[in-house]
């Protein structure tokens, strides 16, 4: 989609502006039903746009995404425009710099229609815990979108944008992605800047792209990669250009199967078929399937949900009502008894959410005397031993393959009681957090319930900084 609208731009068929346009028009048209934008940048937009327009009737050289409109997750920064991470605390927050991912786009000239909803500060699997507004699912409006990009997933999903930037902690650009039927990246921890990303948590969290094909994926990774002097993770240098990667070649190529992935109980036996069919496509391909084990596979969720929410803990103090964001502050000075502690306190009652809430209670217990070595520790000498048993099957196999959720999008309202059932939607998406890994989520099939197809989603997990074998994998999936 990005190079046919580049050929289009470049070949004066249409026009930035135009293209902006239809883009707003569809917005309005389908948005109101879908809600996946928490803010539109309609002016700003059309102004970068016309200069792409201009650039173009100059002849100058554009790059393939100047001028493609695209919407960024508003856990985001960018410099000027509202950025609220879906809360409440962060509602009139406007930031005053751009992400380096952001820099990176703009230096491109992209176009960015707005901002997309997401589970507040990135925590859920479905933007049911997003302060304003939950995001439909455009195959089904009774389903969720997944979580916690499902603005973005939507967004791209329903065409409402070209592309989109999420964030992925444990599996947050993936799971909507299957659950909306699109294309979802999650890199190498490393591979993308953190920097201006409203932290969840830091050493989980990877920017990455949603988009409508691996093309299109590997066209915005290839310009959001690389080291940044502001992120010390980030420690790979912008070499790749991953697109010209896609040979759609893959005879020989190792595709690890784990056993552990298809035993649990939570497969839904509909989306174990499609993804057993999707495997041996692959095998009919030229790849050689492997039988691989991943034994501590199992400890993956609970590892996840000890240390994520430790370090969202630590993450989120920020948010005090003295630096940042909503502060009952003036209350307090209409109360001098108030004191410090107090703004504190009733400042984070009163603007964050439930489920934030109880990811900051229980990470801050984790890390409490006494229980520190009983969980988080714990929880990181299991985290060693994942990564581990990554490394030793990645001897053996290129890439591993997988479901990417155990089920197709669940309706609205249906794990919103239970956080412990949300959480089990993550179970498949985790552990290339824990690891570090790069993985994607692609459209392999359908399942149909209620009348409704709704889009099944393939993961494919490669080696720490293969990008460039991991989207080969999954654009030949896309193009067989
Ligand atoms: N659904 C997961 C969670 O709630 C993942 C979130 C994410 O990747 N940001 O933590």
């Amino acid at each position: 989609m990005i190079k046919e609208f580049h050929e289009k731009l470049i070949n004066q068929e249409i026009t930035s502006e135009k293209l902006t346009e239809d883009y707003f028009d569809k917005i309005e048209q389908k948005d109101g039903e879908i809600q996946a934008y928490l803010s539109l940048n309609k002016e700003f937009a059309l102004d970068k746009a016309r200069s792409v327009d201009k650039k173009i009737k100059k002849g100058e050289e554009i790059d393939l995404l100047a001028g493609i409109p695209c919407a960024i997750k508003d856990n985001i920064c960018v410099d000027g425009l509202r950025v609220t991470a879906g809360s409440k605390i962060l509602e009139n927050y406007v930031s005053p710099y751009d992400a380096t991912v952001i820099k990176k786009l703009k230096e491109e000239d992209a176009v960015f229609l707005g901002k997309t909803n997401l589970d507040e500060f990135a925590m859920g699997s479905s933007t049911e815990n997003s302060a304003y507004q939950t995001t439909k699912n455009p195959h089904d409006v009774s389903r969720v979108s997944g979580g916690s990009s499902g603005g973005s997933a939507a967004a791209v999903a329903a065409d409402l944008c070209a592309y989109a930037l999420g964030s992925d902690t444990g599996g947050s650009i993936r799971q909507p992605s299957s659950f909306c039927g699109a294309v979802g990246l999650k890199p190498t921890y490393g591979l993308v800047s953190r920097y201006g990303l409203i932290a969840m948590a830091s050493s989980f969290d990877q920017i990455g792209p949603i988009a409508e094909s691996v093309e299109d994926a590997a066209i915005v990774l290839s310009r959001i990669a690389g080291g940044d002097k502001n992120d010390s993770t980030a420690i790979k240098s912008a070499e790749t250009v991953y697109e010209n990667c896609l040979t759609g070649d893959i005879k020989g190529l190792k595709i690890g199967v784990p056993k552990e992935y298809f035993a649990g109980v939570g497969l839904d036996p509909e989306v174990k078929n499609i993804i057993e069919d999707a495997i041996k496509k692959y095998e009919k391909m030229g790849a050689e399937i492997v039988d691989i084990r991943l034994p501590s596979s199992e400890y993956a969720l609970a590892t996840y949900y000890i240390i994520m929410p430790c370090e969202v803990s630590s993450n989120l103090a920020r948010f005090d009502g003295i630096r940042f964001g909503q502060s009952i502050e003036k209350e307090a000075v209409i109360n001098e008894n108030l004191i410090l502690q107090d703004i504190f306190f009733k400042t984070r009652a009163k603007y964050l959410g439930k489920e934030v809430k109880r990811r900051i209670m229980l990470g801050t217990y984790a890390l409490s005397a006494g229980y520190y070595d009983q969980y988080y520790k714990k929880a990181q000498k299991v985290r060693a031993l994942i990564r581990k048993e990554f490394e030793k099957a990645f001897d053996k196999v290129d890439v591993i393959v997988g479901p990417t959720a155990p089920t197709p999008a669940f309706k609205i309202g249906e794990k919103t009681q239970n956080p412990l059932e949300m959480y089990l939607a993550d179970i498949y998406t985790v552990s290339a957090n824990i690891a570090g890994l790069p993985a994607i989520s692609i459209p392999c099939g359908s399942a149909r319930i209620e009348g409704k197809e709704l889009p099944v989603g393939l993961q494919l997990m490669g080696k720490w900084f293969g990008e460039e074998r991991l989207l080969n994998a999954a654009h030949a999936f896309e193009i067989y």
